[in-house]
């Protein structure tokens, strides 16, 4: 039974790499059924605002991989990230991305650099939910859940197991998000006690950024909530110096989708100039994926003896490293004629396979649900001045809570605030009580309403076995 999966062609230089890309598959004997799809530029010209038609996603979806080449985004507004539209819809919740260097035959400054990013996809501030409460603020919320801590993180440990890597390294900010960052970092400490065979650090983002940056050969592999892979797998990706060269992939627990990381490069197109091994990468990422390690490995290693060789695109053609400059067909070419050979200055690739991957069943069974108590609320007022006295006011005669705090931009301002600080217009109103019921919230609300007060929101503040589920005052 061949393996179903889907491709689309893309725009600009997509055809031409992809045809490459489907003629070395074929010549090293891939066991795929392929069904192809439109997406891109001409399906959003056409009006669909995703950038895809309805009727593809049933192939998609029964699909066990979609490898796609790169896509123009029309100019102007009023068009949705085809990618994060995929994302969502599939539940691709790992993106995936490898960072090689190839030296000495593609420049780089960190020769030995091979690490791989893993970037948690679904959650964190790309659920893109944002608010305007008043004239002067707007809030982006950063969502980040047990479930999507787990899955992620459970996913680069057994990514280093299965590929024979040593080290999980894992970069947040829990430092100053010590809730939402510090879920993910607690979620990477005791995920990692279940490896006890690779080894586990965690870096606070900005000083593991410079580190990756400064001496990546210190990396293996790198798992990172969704904002910070989305930056450092592309610094990394830019030091690897083969940003061309490089695939990713995106995996949930029943579809996947790999493409190269590179745009359409339009001026490019029609042209037989464009390198095909970033979609090439992709496509072995993918056939390692639905349990074709051996024709993975065939392709990957004709790839890199292609590369040694010198025979190289235009992009990373240089005089004296390279031997011969060539088109898109031609590279092509040259990767068939030399499968079932190994590169003999790069490391060849051997898939450390354990098992056939395809399905990724996700376990969530690390943190059992705690007990919640609501022991009060926020509420957002907007307003120009300090509401202290007017809120002061409006609930001296609701009995059993107590006002204990105003932030404004998360600094105190009351009690004993600074007088230094920088006042916006919305503030932060925190009313606690030992206990608070849902009815005491709405009195609350009724009258700082009825007092003019113009609230535009609240939040509620659990305990969660007795930890606070809320944070306090900067400073
Ligand atoms: P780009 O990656 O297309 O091009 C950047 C530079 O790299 C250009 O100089 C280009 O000529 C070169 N380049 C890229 N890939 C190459 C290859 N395979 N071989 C040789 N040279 C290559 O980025 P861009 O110019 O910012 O974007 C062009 C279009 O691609 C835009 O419409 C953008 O929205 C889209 N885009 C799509 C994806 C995707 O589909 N995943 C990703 C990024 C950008």
């Amino acid at each position: 039974m061949k393996t179903n999966i889907v491709i689309a062609r893309g725009d600009g230089i997509g055809p031409e790499i992809m045809d490459v890309v489907l003629q070395v598959m074929k010549a090293a004997n891939a066991d795929i059924h392929i069904d192809e799809i439109e997406v891109g530029e001409k399906v959003y010209l056409k009006g669909l605002a995703n950038g895809i038609e309805p009727k593809s996603w049933d192939l998609i979806k029964n699909a066990k991989a979609f490898l796609k080449a790169p896509i123009t985004t029309p100019e102007g507004g009023g068009f949705r990230s085809l990618n994060v539209t995929i994302r969502a819809a599939l539940g691709l919740y790992a993106n995936v991305r490898p960072c090689v260097a190839y030296h000495p035959f593609v420049d780089t400054l960190h020769p030995g650099m091979d690490l791989v990013v893993i970037r948690e996809n679904e959650e964190d501030l790309y659920t893109g939910i944002e608010y305007r409460p008043s004239d002067e603020t707007v809030h982006a919320l950063k969502v980040i859940t047990k479930k999507g801590c787990e899955k992620i993180i459970r996913y680069a440990f057994d990514y280093a197991a299965r590929n024979g890597r040593k080290k999980v390294t894992c970069f947040t900010k829990d430092n100053i998000l010590k809730m939402s960052d510090g879920l993910f970092r607690h979620t990477f400490d005791v995920i990692a006690k279940e490896y006890p065979d690779i080894v586990h650090e965690h870096w606070i983002v900005d000083i593991g950024a410079a580190k990756l940056a400064d001496n990546p050969t210190q990396f293996d592999v790198v798992v990172l909530p969704n904002l910070y892979g989305d930056i450092l797998s592309d610094v990394a990706a830019q030091i690897a110096g083969s940003v061309g060269l490089a695939g990713s992939a995106n995996i949930g627990e029943k579809g996947a989708m790999f493409e190269a990381i590179h745009g359409s490069a339009p001026r490019r197109a029609g042209q037989n100039l464009a390198n095909p091994s970033g979609l090439l990468l992709a496509a072995c990422m993918m056939l390692e994926h639905i349990g074709q390690p051996k024709v993975s490995e065939l392709i990957h290693n004709a790839w890199l003896k292609t590369l040694e060789e010198g025979i190289h695109t235009y992009d990373i053609f240089e005089e004296g490293k390279s031997t011969k400059k060539v088109g898109t067909k031609e590279f092509g070419e040259a990767i068939v004629a030399h499968i079932g050979q190994l590169p003999q200055k790069l490391q060849p690739v051997r898939l450390h396979m354990q098992e056939k991957k395809g399905t990724q069943s996700v376990k969530t069974a690390v943190f059992p649900r705690e007990t919640k108590r609501c022991v009060g609320a926020d509420f957002y007022i907007d307003a120009k001045e300090n509401p202290l006295s007017k809120i002061q006011k409006a609930t001296a005669a609701i009995s059993g809570v107590q006002l204990t705090l105003i932030t404004n931009r998360g600094a105190k301002v009351f009690p004993d605030g600074s007088d230094q600080v920088n006042y916006s217009d919305l503030w932060r109103c925190r009313f606690m009580a030992d206990t608070i019921t849902q009815d005491k919230i709405i009195d609350l609300m009724k009258v700082l309403v009825q007092a003019g007060l113009d609230v535009t929101s609240q939040e509620n503040l659990y305990m969660f076995d007795e930890i606070p589920g809320f944070s306090s005052a900067v400073g």
